[in-house]
């Protein structure tokens, strides 16, 4: 098969669930994707990432193209060869990152030309470019290049940035071409304005994508703001088509967006917090390095059948973190990536039966008894 689609099987409330078919195999919505930001979910070999339960992978432009360089991998046989992933792999378009890592930016209607912060490298991106890299790392599902603005901004800003992004998503388009097998996203953009992310919506949708982001969320403006615009954004998308919010987020924020009719989320969360210590659980957060774990023979969570908890005690895990064993953040990222996958995996059993409101209401009864601290 050389073509993608996406069939939407159920939905409860505004939740959904599908499948995203794409050459490299089924996504099943909704999605969580591990960040392998320099080709690599850190810590985790790709075959113990996929016994996780994940389908896709994301991968950062902005990293890969200052290391090892898109051309590099793409002489190498591409990102999938090249990483050992033979599943999806989408790349988000460098946007993001370039605004909130690179140093002297200047940012023109051409693109951001910027220095790297590895090595201070000067670097352009533009829609052109960075189309150009994604093909070269072979990714499935492309982004669209956008600006992506600090919250709180004020609406002048936002509006103007928004309409830079669609005249982007445009050129994106346009430079993406006719790929069979491969996606590109659009991003819908408008900070928390109902009416400017309605006509980012309409641009979007006038340009015709494979699927659609959110984006420009999760910079800031907190949970209640975050929940208040998805209220809104996912419904001015094409109800026929995948959404994806993008760089969420926290267990509550991840079932909170699905329940608003997202289909696709990505976080360093699960991956970032298993390197220093802190594992989620249905209770809560596990602070492992916390002395009252040092003699602790339960695993981090009884119910739960990962190797990190089928297999070690919290005592271990405490002693491994504090001694700086590398099997801590290992076992710890194992873990958290589990949990979320689980959460996935019990939403969509919910939104298909039906049920999605009393999973919703488990999920969070769970989480309130757990100050997991006390337990
Ligand atoms: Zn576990």
């Amino acid at each position: 098969m050389s073509t993608t689609s996406f069939t939407l099987s159920a939905t409860c409330g505004k939740a959904r669930t599908g499948v995203i078919d794409t050459p490299r195999g089924q996504i099943r919505t909704p999605a969580f994707m591990p960040v392998g930001t320099a080709a690599t979910v850190k810590a985790m070999l790709p075959e113990q990432v996929r016994a996780t339960g994940a389908d896709i992978l994301l991968g950062n432009t902005y990293h890969l193209m200052l290391r090892p360089g898109a051309e590099r991998v793409a002489k190498l046989g591409g990102l999938h060869r090249f990483m050992n992933w033979d599943r999806p792999i989408l790349t988000d378009s460098g946007g993001f990152q370039v605004m909130s890592l690179a140093s002297l930016r200047k940012l023109t209607e051409e693109g951001v030309s910027f220095a790297s912060h590895v090595d201070g490298s000067r670097h352009m991106l533009s829609p052109e470019r960075s189309m150009e890299i994604q093909k070269l790392l072979g990714s499935d599902i492309v982004m669209a290049f956008d600006e992506c603005p600090a919250l709180p901004a004020d609406r002048a800003r936002l509006e103007q940035s928004m309409q830079l992004s669609m005249r982007w998503a445009q050129r994106s388009r346009d430079a993406f071409g006719d790929r069979p097998g491969h996606m590109l996203f659009g991003i819908q953009q408008g900070g928390l304005e109902e009416d400017l992310r309605g006509q980012s919506a309409e641009a979007l949708r006038a340009i015709g994508f494979d699927g659609y982001a959110v984006g420009g969320l999760a910079v800031g403006e907190g949970q209640e703001a975050m929940f208040g615009c998805l209220d809104f954004a996912p419904d001015q998308l094409p109800v026929d088509k995948p959404r994806y919010l993008m760089g969420v987020g926290k267990p509550d924020d991840i079932v909170g967006a699905v329940k608003r009719g997202i289909d696709m989320m990505d976080c360093v969360l699960p991956t970032r917090s298993g390197r220093t210590g802190q594992a989620w659980t249905r209770h809560g957060v596990v602070n492992i390095k916390n002395a009252r774990h040092a003699e602790d023979p339960r695993p981090l969570d009884e119910a739960c059948t990962c190797p990190c908890c089928t297999g070690y005690s919290r005592a271990y895990l405490h002693h491994v973190y504090r001694s700086h064993e590398m099997i801590a953040g290992m076992l710890l990222t194992w873990h958290n990536l589990h949990y979320f996958q689980q959460i996935m995996q019990g939403m969509r059993d919910a939104i298909a039966a039906g049920s999605f409101d009393a999973w919703e209401a488990a999920f969070h009864a769970g989480r309130a008894e757990g100050d997991i601290e006390r337990l």
